[in-house]
């Protein structure tokens, strides 16, 4: 009892960075940035990382999980001065998508600014010979995306066998992507002999258990459990037609007049088709997602993040690595079908302590997603109601959407064999087709005419948007 109760108290006068034994550079360095208290996973994490242990940090994106895990690491470099060899690294930080190496590398190359560190980043998307050239003459930091490392490693371009650090960040978000199988090629590849530091948003058992395969005897750190995030961000929901979402975002955003505003879509298609149709009202702003180029993404997030365009479009892979400070609203225009992911995206407006409003536009096949937030946040959203002029969805349960399963054809007969498996656990031993209700003309308690002439209303509008395209 006495331990814990000691380390907790320890943790509480860590209230400045220079409390830490930090290299004097590197508390230059955080000095400049204008950082001034070390955030919770600051302060729990750098003392035992410091000190050389494994960490195990259950801590979502806005904590300062970056600093946590890079200032500790920089000053090891700095300390044991040697020379990475040629297509060696001396630290790895493994992170799930392109745009949070790119800002991980960013992060890095600012902490050790003026130090003699090499940072560099390799992920999909780039000339892989651009990123051999760079690691042939060794770096100090490599931050890389899974499949690239692979890549790297396969063609001789690196080797991990000079590894001192290594990183595994955002691992909920690395299995969500499927890099499981790579991570586990990675570990073998690693010396023995090494420091890793794990961090997670989420632990549920497949988590841990990748974990055992990197860490040896811990030390756990964790800040700001899901539910912390939902209660910051003033979230609302409002039930509506699939059909209406576009007209209602149009609608919402003439009304609100939002200064940085991210919109989630479930499908890039689906990204891109918002954009095109608020572009047709006169509305600017870009998608971005995984069929767009690098350079694409990087225009799009650089025109979002000068204020150049108010509204970005994304997919939850694309936005993982969106590092925004100042996202006003995040609208979700499909409900996530995984729970942890409704957390991750309003995350983004409740960065670094500010908190933020969200906005969910949950059609009737989307209510279970509603429900397993709710469940997972112990947050109910507040229900909007919709304007007037809008047709009122169906209450009555219909299965929930099944994203990867192209939409069914109005009066296509239920079928139970089902598309991909969608991961959502309420969806557990259901049928996979729709079952032919919530199509245009379906009835809805008792107000059959009202939904008759609903139902042909938003038939006509899909003809002719069909038509338009
Ligand atoms: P991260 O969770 O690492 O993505 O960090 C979220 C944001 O918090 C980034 O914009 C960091 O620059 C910022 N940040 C990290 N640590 C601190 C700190 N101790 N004080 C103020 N801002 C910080």
């Amino acid at each position: 009892m006495l331990r814990p109760l000691a380390a907790y108290f320890k943790v509480l006068f860590l209230t400045k960075f220079s409390d830490f034994a930090l290299a004097e550079p590197i508390q230059k360095r955080v000095a400049d940035g204008g950082y001034t208290t070390p955030s919770p996973i600051q302060q729990q994490a750098i003392p035992p990382a410091l000190e050389g242990k494994d960490i195990l940090g259950i801590a979502q994106t806005g904590t300062g999980k970056t600093a946590a895990f890079s200032l500790p690491s920089i000053h090891h470099l700095l300390n044991n001065k040697k020379r990475a060899g040629r297509f060696e690294c001396r630290m790895l930080v493994l992170a799930p998508t392109r745009e949070l190496a790119r800002q991980i590398a960013d992060s890095m190359t600012g902490y050790s600014k003026g130090l003699g560190m090499f940072v560099t980043s390799a992920f999909g998307g780039v000339p892989i010979n651009k990123q051999k050239r760079v690691l042939e003459r060794g770096v100090d930091v490599l931050v890389a995306t899974p499949g690239r490392l692979l890549d790297l490693i396969d063609r001789r371009f690196l080797t991990l066998d000079k590894v001192e650090i290594l990183v595994l960040d955002e691992a909920d978000q690395m299995l969500d992507l499927g890099f499981i199988v790579p991570l586990k090629k990675i570990v073998p590849m690693l010396p023995r002999q090494r420091q890793s530091l794990f961090f997670s948003a989420t632990m549920p058992k497949t988590i841990s258990q990748l974990a055992d395969q990197f860490l040896t005897n811990p030390v756990q750190v964790s800040v700001a459990p899901q539910s912390t995030t939902a209660e910051r961000v003033d979230q609302k929901v409002t039930y509506i037609n699939q059909d209406d979402k576009q007209r209602l975002l149009k609608d919402f955003i003439n009304k609100e007049n939002p200064d940085h505003m991210l919109v989630f879509t479930q499908t890039k298609h689906g990204a891109d088709k918002v954009v095109k149709n608020l572009m047709a009202v006169g509305i600017h702003s870009a998608a971005i997602h995984g069929n767009k180029s690098q350079p694409q993404r990087e225009r799009a997030l650089g025109d979002f993040k000068k204020g150049k365009i108010n509204i970005l479009v994304a997919t939850d892979i694309a936005a993982r690595g969106i590092d925004v400070d100042g996202i006003t609203h995040v609208i979700n225009f499909d409900m996530p079908n995984v729970s942890e992911q409704y957390v991750h995206r309003i995350g983004r407006t409740a960065r670094a302590g500010a908190s933020g409003i969200s906005y969910s536009l949950v059609a009737p096949d989307e209510r279970q997603f509603l429900r397993d937030v709710v469940k997972l946040t112990g947050v109910k959203p507040e229900v909007i109601a919709l304007p007037e002029g809008y047709d009122e969805p169906m209450r009555e349960e219909v299965p929930a959407r099944i994203y990867g399963q192209k939409p069914k054809k109005f009066g296509a007969k239920p079928t139970r064999s089902g598309g991909p498996k969608n991961k959502h656990s309420s969806r557990k031993g259901r049928p996979g087709g729709g079952s032919g209700r919530g199509g245009p003309g379906s009835s809805a308690k008792g107000d059959g005419p009202k939904h008759w002439n609903n139902g042909a209303k938003s038939f006509k509008r899909r003809q002719t948007r069909k038509a338009d395209a």
